[in-house]
């Protein structure tokens, strides 16, 4: 089945106690059991729960898994990836990914659960360096929040794999609609699917696939001991909202398209990242690994932060907010926002520049974006 069907058919008609079409949700913290040693396959929701493994099932077959772990956070769900790492172990990761990942990877490397080195993953010179070094793990994010660059995945993934190394891609800006970084190469892929997974901006969410067994065994422990688990509301919400990915994503990059190339031509935009464009620096990779260019894309506004601001003032369908994938137009300002915790020093080598705003694109109508971004630029250029 293609993905679009595979989508919408997750879990319909599966239950067997009345034959409900869409899956019902089991809120139920606990299950009881038959007699003592008897056990069977729902105990206690930390563990397995129905609902959650519907999500898990529904995400597995999309991203061509073996299994998935659905957690309360796209937080949770790196946290849980790099739980299978011990203190000697090595993690390379890129030098300019989501500010909160960032942060997460110092601090927990600062305290000495595992060794981290960030490097340049668009360098192909100083990514075979990298390799040197015996990492145990590569983490890729691509496109790259927020300046859209991307990294060779089957590229990086055949080098760790030959030197024993896991590759994990966090997913999150593109969905399995548009990247498949298991078949790439990759050993994990992980959304945060508070993004365009659930995609109506009402469930902050994770999850976590592999296609290897032992790997699957080892996140379950770990999602279980620690209690990074997603509750089943939550997972019933996110289903829900993923059975339209394929027609949103789709509408969205098609509006992306046309404001990146509206921005492009632009007189007060000095930038525009977006890989679609042939003048992006990756545009060649992102056309060989991807089947779409997605719905996020960034640019810099010429002049001061003065006109940063007087700029987004003026928007009134983009609404100024953090998070992304969703139905509804966002812009965000990383600088002061989403990478405020990556310091001032890396956010300048990462080219987040206070100039810089970022774009989530969302399915209203073309017309209405292209104007409200047409009339806040004309605003500052007058
Ligand atoms: N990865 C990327 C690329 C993100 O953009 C985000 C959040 O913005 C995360 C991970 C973290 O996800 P969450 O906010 O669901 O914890």
């Amino acid at each position: 089945m293609k993905k679009s069907t595979l989508i919408v058919q997750a879990g319909i008609a599966h239950d067997a106690a009345h034959k409900s079409v869409i899956p019902p949700i089991y809120l139920s913290s606990t299950f009881e059991m038959d007699g003592i040693g008897e056990h069977s396959k729902y105990e206690y929701s930390r563990t397995k729960n129905p609902t959650r493994d519907e999500l898990a099932n529904a995400i597995t077959e999309l991203e061509g898994g073996v299994g998935a772990c659905v957690t309360s956070s796209g937080m949770a769900a790196l946290t849980l990836i790099i739980h299978l790492l011990n203190p000697d172990d090595l993690l390379i990761a890129p030098f300019d990914c989501y500010g909160r990942s960032y942060r997460l990877l110092c601090a927990l490397s600062e305290k000495g659960h595992f060794k981290l080195k960030f490097i340049n993953q668009y360098d192909a010179d100083e990514v075979r360096q990298s390799f040197k070094a015996n990492p145990k793990m590569v983490l890729i994010e691509s496109p790259s929040n927020p300046v859209m660059r991307i990294a060779d995945i089957k590229n990086i993934a055949t080098q760790a794999k030959s030197c024993g190394a896991m590759t994990v891609c966090d997913n999150t800006f593109l969905s399995p609609m548009l990247q498949q970084p298991l078949e790439l190469g990759a050993d994990i892929s992980f959304h945060s699917t508070t993004k365009f997974i659930n995609g109506h901006g009402d469930v902050v969410g994770g999850c976590v696939v592999t296609n290897d067994s032992d790997i699957l065994t080892d996140l379950e422990f770990w999602a279980n001991s620690l209690g990074l688990i997603g509750a089943p509301f939550d997972s019933y919400m996110t289903l829900r909202g993923m059975r339209t990915l394929e027609l949103r994503i789709t509408r969205a990059q098609e509006n992306a398209m046309k404001i990146a190339e509206m921005l492009d031509a632009h007189e007060m935009v000095s930038a525009v990242y977006y890989p679609a464009l042939k003048s992006h620096p990756n545009h060649d990779i992102a056309r060989a690994q991807q089947s779409g260019f997605g719905a996020m894309l960034s640019f810099d506004v010429k002049g001061d932060i003065g006109n940063v601001k007087k700029f987004v003032d003026r928007l009134e369908i983009f609404r100024l907010a953090q998070s992304l994938g969703g139905t509804e137009s966002l812009i965000n300002h990383p600088a002061t926002m989403t990478h405020v915790s990556m310091g001032e020093e890396a956010r300048a080598k990462a080219g987040v520049t206070d100039n810089l705003l970022r774009l989530s694109v969302g399915i209203e109508h073309m017309d209405d974006l292209l104007n409200d971004l047409n009339s806040a630029l004309k605003h500052i250029g007058n």
